[in-house]
């Protein structure tokens, strides 16, 4: 995958379309490489779970800036809302889903009037022809979102008052595009090997990180 310079001005203005942007700072595989992970090489799915259960979320460069971002941009929405003295704070990194696996599909190569399917290089016509191959007729999408929690003050039973947490809500900060045949899979969500895998990727992670 093409890992991209991180652009954090305007990434969440608007509709949040920027965090497209966003390309993964490494693979699953690349980190975990001897893990059952996988990607799809024909737009098929037969296992029992869906394939958003499987499907292994990229790690984006969510830094603290895009943090700050997000907040402020939430602030910027829905502090009008909060009783006196309350406040939002936000859960970091989002949580990814996968809501659409996306699709593509092979096309058969055109066929030459003298050489039918076989390319000829000298032949205008076979240049011509589409050699067909795969076509990916829409993206996979990521959707990130965070747990917005409110803060408000109550009054306690001694007429004091303190800030507690009042809810929490999740909220979508926008979506990530990407070509259906990246996506990574791995052990379905909710199992030993998925808490395993993920505990690896992590502590793998950390470890280069501070060498
Ligand atoms: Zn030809």
């Amino acid at each position: 995958m093409v890992v991209s310079a991180f652009r954090a001005d305007s990434l969440l203005t608007g509709s949040g379309q920027r965090l497209g942007e966003l390309r993964p700072r490494h693979t699953w595989a690349s980190v975990l490489d001897d893990a059952d992970i996988w990607q799809r090489t024909e737009d098929v799915w037969d296992l029992l779970n869906p394939r958003e259960d499987h499907a292994l979320p990229p790690e984006l460069p969510w830094s603290e800036e895009l943090r700050q971002l997000a907040l402020a941009e939430y602030r910027a929405k829905f502090d009008k809302y909060l009783e006196p003295g309350g406040h939002h704070e936000i859960t970091w990194p989002p949580e990814g889903y996968l809501t659409s696996p996306g699709s593509w599909y092979v096309t058969e190569p055109g066929l030459c009037d003298e050489h039918a399917d076989e390319y000829v290089d000298e032949c205008e016509e076979c240049r011509s022809l589409d050699r067909g191959g795969q076509v990916v007729d829409r993206d996979a999408t990521w959707e990130w979102t965070v747990e917005v929690e409110t803060w408000e003050p109550q009054e306690n039973a001694d007429g004091t008052t303190s800030i507690e947490l009042l809810q929490t809500d999740p909220w979508t900060i926008g979506y990530t595009d990407v070509d259906p045949r990246e996506v990574e899979y791995g052990p379905v969500k909710g199992s030993p090997y998925r808490t395993e895998m993920v505990r690896k990727y992590w502590h793998s992670r950390r470890r280069a990180a501070s060498e």
